[in-house]
């Protein structure tokens, strides 16, 4: 009885409307009205002005699938994605809250009995975590939280976890509180039989994944940075769709779930390559199933590519999947748009935007993808005469750096093409032009790293990870899985 991704959404969103919550629509995921954050990366950020307590919701309960981006500001999973196997840029957060309504107590049973009971989650998988308390704070471990799993869990699968893991803060000022983590161990029986004992109660494995997140908003941080009691406490949960499909539908990686496998399965007959066989091309074509996804939701949200703010974040996330495309499954012509369709087919039930903007999504990213590899067959030319202007084995510094500003060439690409070709780059000299252009345009740069603060900025401090020299190890230095 295998469950397919749109019932598991439909249950999740059913099991809270039977707990008297009111099920809404998810917010834009790109965000036009809020200084403070460029797209949706939380489902709790549209009620925002419920914690704060300058409105009141219609409802104390609701429940809602949220579509979320994590590509910039405080929240950034772009570096890995691809690598790994849970970590998306554009995913589904699943959600609860309670507006002043329930709090613990109710937030975790609900949490156990939909995964255990409705769900069927083999208990002896699942591991919870709780905040431990934090001396320079005064703030004690949360106990109640800690006595109220008592009930559903053995004690030895209740880990404590610190102050960065499990205390949410909204930002500088405002609502916060201790969070409680669902953690799922995908190991397989055959590993697991290796361990014992204590290591088997180990959430440091990049196989134990963590799912749900239960945020009890109980204090209030003030303007002198002090913590007072919140008179009105609320619950904000989120849990990850694409993970939870993976448990229940008994998979190793979200990729192998049936959100994705229409996407690859288009992947592997559009470029020709099969997905499973070639590590680095393995992580292409989750990058490319991923990217489309962001791409296709922004633009469906009114968000084209652009060369500034939300736009050029979309843009250089279609680059990069370009760019994959290009560099590992030899894709020289346009081929993402192809996967609109499929990705429309899969997902437009439950976001019909999806097919109302079907064309319009076709005929940008089908854009994009022939000028961005017109630049890419332009930078390839220009780095053949580089090369062959060398003298010695290493290329110069400034001369990628010219190649990477002035022309759009990525400098990851460069990298792996000349280690192809025997040479090496000057990465010092890169890097220190790199690092003299950023103070160039940071003036303009606003950093911070609340939920609420995040930044709007130049394309420098919001974007620069994935093309400089780091991704280009963190490509062939990729973690197997
Ligand atoms: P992680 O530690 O795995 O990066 P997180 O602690 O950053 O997750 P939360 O902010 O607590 O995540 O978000 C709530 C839930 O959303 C997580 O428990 C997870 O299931 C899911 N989630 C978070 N980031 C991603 C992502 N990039 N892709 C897919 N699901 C995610
Ligand atoms: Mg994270
Ligand atoms: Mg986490
Ligand atoms: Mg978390």
């Amino acid at each position: 009885n295998y469950m397919t991704s749109q019932e598991i959404r439909a249950q999740f969103l059913e099991f809270f409307k039977s707990k008297q919550h009111t099920i809404v629509p998810s917010a834009p995921m790109v965000i036009k009205n809020d200084p403070t954050l460029m797209f949706t990366n939380a489902g709790m950020n549209q009620f925002k002005e419920f914690f704060l307590g300058n409105s009141d919701p219609k409802s104390t309960r609701v429940t809602d699938t949220q579509k979320c981006l994590r590509v910039s500001g405080k929240h950034n999973d772009l570096e890995e994605v691809g690598m790994d196997t849970y970590h998306h840029t554009m995913f589904e957060m699943l959600g609860n809250w309670s507006f002043g309504d329930y709090f613990k107590e109710e937030a975790i049973a609900w949490a156990w009995e939909l995964l255990t009971e409705v769900f069927k989650v083999d208990k002896d998988i699942l591991y919870v975590t709780i905040f431990e308390g934090d001396e320079s704070e005064g703030l004690e471990k949360d106990m109640e939280a800690y006595n109220i799993w008592k009930k559903h869990i053995p004690e030895d699968r209740i880990l404590l976890g610190n102050k960065k893991d499990n205390f949410w803060e909204m930002g500088d000022q405002g609502p916060c509180g201790p969070c409680s983590e669902i953690h799922i161990d995908i190991r397989s029986a055959e590993e697991k039989a290796k361990i014992s004992g204590k290591d088997l109660v180990n959430h440091d494995h990049p196989q134990v994944v963590e799912i749900w997140n239960l945020v009890f908003m109980q204090f209030n941080r003030k303007a002198n940075g002090s913590l007072e009691s919140l008179p009105a406490k609320h619950v904000d949960t989120g849990m990850g769709f694409e993970r939870l499909c993976m448990v229940l539908q008994g998979k190793q990686s979200n990729y192998d779930t049936d959100v994705f496998t229409p996407l690859l399965a288009k992947i592997e007959a559009v470029t020709k390559n099969a997905y499973g066989k070639d590590e680095e091309k393995n992580i292409a074509m989750r990058v490319i199933a991923d990217h489309i996804r962001a791409v296709a939701f922004a633009i469906a949200d009114g968000q084209l590519p652009s060369n500034t703010g939300a736009g050029y974040v979309i843009r250089r996330i279609l680059r990069r999947a370009i760019r994959y495309g290009f560099s590992f499954l030899n894709m020289t012509e346009p081929f993402i748009y192809e996967l609109v369709q499929t990705l429309s087919d899969q997902m437009s039930v439950a976001f019909p935007e999806l097919k109302s903007q079907q064309n319009l999504i076709v005929n940008v990213v089908k854009e994009e993808e022939q000028s961005f590899l017109r630049t890419l067959e332009q930078g390839l030319q220009l780095l053949e005469n580089v090369i062959s202007e060398t003298e010695g084995k290493q290329v110069s510094g400034a001369k990628a750096f010219e190649l990477y500003d002035t022309f759009g060439f990525p400098i990851d690409l460069t990298a792996l093409i000349l280690r192809e070709r025997g040479y090496t780059l000057d990465e010092a000299a890169f890097e220190a032009a790199l690092q003299e252009q950023k103070e160039r345009s940071r003036a303009a740069t606003k950093v911070a790293t609340g939920d609420w603060t995040v930044l709007i900025d130049t394309k420098d401090e919001t974007f620069v990870g994935y093309d400089t020299l780091t991704a280009a190890v963190h490509i062939t230095k990729y973690r197997k899985v």
